[in-house]
């Protein structure tokens, strides 16, 4: 069960993140959804998560991405996520795993560039396009030696490539806003019952 160590890791009695017990999709023609939720846990990270045979893969990527072809931003691929885990934003209890406020940071379909993902993440190197909400054009993760011995946890990098949607400018500053309820990280956890203090920290000043 691929959702199992997801589920281990929290109490669905608890905390208001799916368990992932939903059917799922069959997503036969419909494109293939990505989204990237802004999640102001311990530390500040961006949890990026493409749809793939039923589950999100998911990369967490502690600076978010970077839309300077130049910049390589470390993307740690942590455990495979329910679907319906793409829909979530709010606050998940102090004390559970991930305690902190999610935001659904961008929201989008993802294209492979190339015709087998499996191979391709097996090889350690997936091209693909992104139509989202901020996020656009031509990327690459790609895994890297070096971190990460641990194979549960591999380290890869996300690149953009150069295109039209190339730029110096910093996105996760300049659009610090939920894709879908425009609020900024403080103010889902004022609503959600969150620690407003904690998460204010991970807006932009
Ligand atoms: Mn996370």
């Amino acid at each position: 069960m691929p959702l199992n160590e997801y589920r281990k890791k929290r109490d669905f009695r608890v905390t208001s993140e799916p368990s992932g017990d939903g059917l799922r999709r069959k997503a036969k023609s419909k494109p293939l959804r990505y989204v990237i939720q802004k999640h102001r846990a311990s530390q500040l990270h961006y949890d990026f998560r493409l749809e793939l045979n039923g589950v999100r893969l998911s990369w967490a990527v502690p600076k978010g991405p970077s839309l300077d072809p130049s910049v390589k931003r470390l993307a740690v691929q942590v455990e495979d996520h329910p679907v319906e885990y793409s829909d979530f934003e709010g606050a998940i209890p102090a004390g559970e795993y991930g305690g902190g406020t999610v935001m659904i940071w961008d929201t989008g379909s993802w294209v492979p560039e190339i015709p087998d993902v499996d191979a391709a993440l097996k090889k350690g190197e997936l091209k693909f396009t992104l139509r989202g909400k901020k996020l656009n054009g031509s990327w690459v993760l790609v895994r890297t030696r070096g971190y990460g011995r641990n194979a549960s946890k591999p380290s890869w990098l996300l690149i953009k490539h150069r295109d039209e949607y190339a730029t110096k400018d910093d996105v996760t500053t300049a659009q610090p806003r939920s894709a879908v309820s425009k609020r900024m990280l403080a103010e889902i956890a004022r609503d959600d019952g969150g620690d407003v203090d904690l998460t204010e920290a991970g807006d932009p000043k």
